[in-house]
């Protein structure tokens, strides 16, 4: 083998372990030694966990006993974002609020893997309570970019990203509002994929935008995202808006993909290296016998002023839970009053203050109607121009971001950091399946960064989708 072991994809290790070429105990040991060695640099993780013996012996006995029969997934390491519930670990969202919360139970998305088999490096690093596009906003300090340790990973699932992109890791978990799995995964050179909405549990996820937020993987290969979705969709009863797996109809995959490009949004902002990867990308799939076909979707203009009034109206209403009585942080004031207001003070960072105020005026009344009903309706018009466009093609393309990588701080002021999500905030309003896969580097700085080719496929598609990230990148 000239890859090491925590260099694999999940397919090649499932292999290697089956064909006793390689232990689960090392696997693992490569996955750790290497995440001991590059954190201190790369902040991916938050913790790294103590190895759990008995969950490997566990791995390597099933393995060893039922062979092709043990699912993929076993004895595989993975990275876990901060935000989702592993029974007896800290789960802070990277937050002071929840810096010492302890799980008490398992999201539905890790008793999935843990039956699966799969091992858990550590909880990465994020934008706290998810909200940003860098991981800067991490209480706990900054993730650095595998790429160029002197930019962002992306975020807000940066720490996640990072962790696959160094090889901390085989593949890991992040979560996606907004697209938290897709910006990291196109500025640090991974599939990311948020599932269409209600495909995966939310239950033990801590909650952003409920009426957003989706589990999905990232990972070294689309086939490798592949596998971890189908590990943990499902109907959840602990999530009543998941999907029976009835409803979830098989998708037939064509030979060759009619692919919606929507030209009239790729404006002025695009830096020239992306419009050229995109172009070139897009040339490519063209000669591979795919059809390139124009798709007008005049109101995505809005989408991001939608999001940005859903979004924080959401997080107001659900990190009010969060008041020092019931969880986390707890800061003694004079007054009942005075409690709640010390400890979400203490708790809270700049950012996360300034979308509990965004979301509590949008809601507020005298402005529900201006601000919240007005942004509801314009997710209405997206989701019936994305159902209209897709009569005529089976996935949407467009870059998944304006540029390459930043550098820390170059986005401090917050509306320029929102504006990075100007083509992935749709995907999560309409509810709509969407990926981002590489499509190859920009020079920067004597670096080479990576850049991202987005595509959105209707509801329950994701064979589709990620029929279309192998037309990018074969395997
Ligand atoms: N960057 C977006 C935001 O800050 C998306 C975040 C997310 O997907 N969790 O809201």
């Amino acid at each position: 083998m000239s890859k090491k072991p925590n260099e694999l994809t999940i397919i090649e290790a499932a292999r290697a372990l089956r064909a006793g070429e390689l232990t689960v105990r090392a696997l693992w040991d490569a996955c750790v030694a290497a995440a001991e060695a590059k954190n201190p640099a790369l902040f991916a993780y938050l913790e790294i966990f103590p190895a759990d013996e008995a969950a490997i012996a566990e791995a390597q006995k099933r393995i060893d006993e039922e062979g092709e029969r043990a699912p993929l997934l076993c004895g595989i390491p993975l990275a876990i974002k901060d935000n989702i519930l592993i029974e007896g670990k800290i789960a802070s969202a990277a937050s002071r609020m929840l810096e010492n919360y302890t799980a008490t139970y398992d999201a539905t998305v890790i008793s999935k893997l843990k039956e699966a088999g799969a091992l858990f490096v550590g909880r990465t690093n994020m934008d706290e309570f998810a909200m940003g596009s860098s991981t800067e906003h991490s209480a706990f300090g900054a993730t650095k970019n595998p790429h160029d340790t002197k930019r962002v990973p992306g975020g807000s699932s940066g720490g996640s990203a990072a962790a696959v992109a160094a090889h901390l890791c085989i593949a890991a978990l992040g979560t996606d509002t907004g697209g938290s799995i897709r910006q990291p995964a196109a500025l640090c050179g991974l599939v990311g994929m948020k599932p269409t909405y209600g495909a995966v549990s939310r239950s033990g996820a801590i909650a952003m935008g409920s009426s957003l937020d989706q589990i999905g993987p990232l990972a070294k290969t689309a086939q490798d995202a592949q596998i971890l979705f189908d590990a943990i969709r499902g109907k959840d009863p602990l999530d009543s808006t998941t999907i029976p797996d009835g409803l979830y109809p098989a998708h037939e995959v064509p030979k060759t993909l009619r692919i919606g490009v929507p030209r009239h949004l790729l404006g002025e902002s695009l830096t020239a290296e992306v419009r050229a990867a995109f172009d070139t990308t897009l040339e490519k799939l063209s000669a591979a016998g795919h059809a390139l076909l124009d798709v007008e979707l005049p109101t995505s203009g809005h989408a991001l002023a939608a999001y940005y009034v859903i979004m924080p109206a959401e997080v107001s209403t659900n990190l009010a839970r969060l008041d020092g009585i019931r969880y986390g942080r707890f800061a003694e004031g004079d007054t009942l009053l005075d409690d709640y207001l010390h400890s979400r003070t203490e708790g809270f960072g700049p950012e996360t203050r300034r979308r509990i105020l965004l979301g509590t005026f949008v809601l507020s009344s005298g402005y529900i109607d201006a601000y919240y009903r007005k942004a509801d309706a314009a997710r209405g018009v997206l989701r019936d121009e994305y159902a209209k466009a897709f009569e005529k093609v089976d996935v949407i393309a467009f870059p998944t971001t304006l540029a390459p990588a930043f550098t820390f701080g170059e986005k401090s002021d917050p509306i320029s950091m929102y504006l990075e999500d100007i083509f992935t905030v749709t995907a999560n309003l309409t509810g709509m399946p969407a990926l981002s896969v590489p499509m190859g580097t920009a020079a920067r700085g004597g670096k080479e960064l990576p850049l991202g080719i987005h595509f959105t496929a209707p509801h329950q598609a994701e064979a589709v989708l990620f029929a279309a990230a192998r037309a990018v990148l074969p395997a």
